[in-house]
């Protein structure tokens, strides 16, 4: 286990403290109400960090699917700071965790360790950050010898009080309460990968984990929810992407339509992408069993 200096254990622990008020702060709304104007800024704080944490923290920072100026990688790490879920070198750490030890006992957000059916659902949707496990074994060397990079992830609750702040001089408590509920959604949003996007959907890829593709987290997470096809091929900075009848087949993955946007001017490059021949191989035979619930269960 990484030894932390006491400084930064307290600004880590700003993290769950910023999502837990999040989750009371949205209680504002039903004092307030909601103005057009409000609701517009929670879509909006929505995208734009939902972005900064799928396009630059997990398909950028962490698996290197595309290539981007260093700056955009560090304005895109403040933003992503800013949605509360941390900074770069703590989520990059537990990332590579849940790849490298998924669904085992390492793997910081299993749906199914240490526990199972309805504990784990909760574990895998917040509950592993109020565990010993929030404090990664070890932070990732290529992130921490980024001084600013370093910066952003010890300080990443600036950027989240800021926000806050920011709303609230735009339009007092109600958009101080529209800002904690986007945050809350937002996070749920994100957790959604870990626990929805491991336990209910489609298994088109052969992988040796429960990774789904699902419609319904695509949705709510602009794309990571092609999470089978993410397991699948990890470096790729497409998700979208299934096997129908024998044929790939492409779906809508709004984080890479934003990267080819970036690619369009000139700040991304090097998409990484596997090719058709390659998808195919990794095809799950048309009638193979998925894993499932409680074929998983009986292995555990
Ligand atoms: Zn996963
Ligand atoms: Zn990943």
């Amino acid at each position: 286990m990484k030894q932390y200096s006491l400084i930064t254990i307290i600004f880590y622990l700003m993290g769950p403290a910023l999502i837990i008020a999040s989750h009371l702060g949205s209680l504002l709304v039903f004092i307030t109400g909601l103005s057009v104007g409000a609701i517009s800024w929670i879509v909006f704080l929505y995208l734009i960090r939902m972005l900064g944490t799928t396009a630059i923290y997990h398909r950028l920072l962490t698996h290197k699917s595309y290539q981007a100026p260093t700056p955009l990688l560090w304005i895109g790490c403040i933003i992503g700071a800013s949605a509360g879920q941390m900074g770069p070198s703590w989520w990059k750490a537990h990332h590579m965790a849940h790849h490298l030890h998924v669904e085992q006992p390492l793997d910081p957000h299993s749906p199914y360790t240490p526990f199972q059916g309805w504990k784990g659902f909760y574990w895998s949707q917040g509950g592993w950050l109020l565990a010993p496990q929030f404090f990664p074994e070890k932070l990732p060397a290529d992130v921490e010898s980024d001084r600013v990079l370093q910066i952003i992830d010890r300080l990443h609750f600036v950027p989240t009080i800021a926000l806050g702040a920011l709303s609230y001089a735009m339009g007092g408590l109600e958009y101080l309460g529209a800002f904690f509920l986007s945050t809350t959604l937002l996070f749920h949003g994100v957790q959604t990968v870990n626990s929805l996007a491991h336990l209910f959907g489609e298994q088109p890829f052969i992988t040796d984990d429960h990774s789904r593709n699902s419609g319904l987290v695509a949705f709510l997470t602009l794309g990571e929810g092609w999470h089978n096809l993410h397991h699948a091929f990890q470096s790729s900075s497409r998700h979208g992407i299934t096997i129908r009848n024998n044929r790939v087949v492409y779906l809508v993955d709004p984080t890479f339509i934003f990267i080819k946007m970036l690619e369009s001017l000139k700040l991304a490059s090097k998409l990484r992408m596997p090719t058709e021949p390659e998808l195919l191989s990794r095809a799950r035979p048309q009638g193979s069993p998925h894993t499932n619930l409680s074929a998983a269960l009986n292995t555990r």
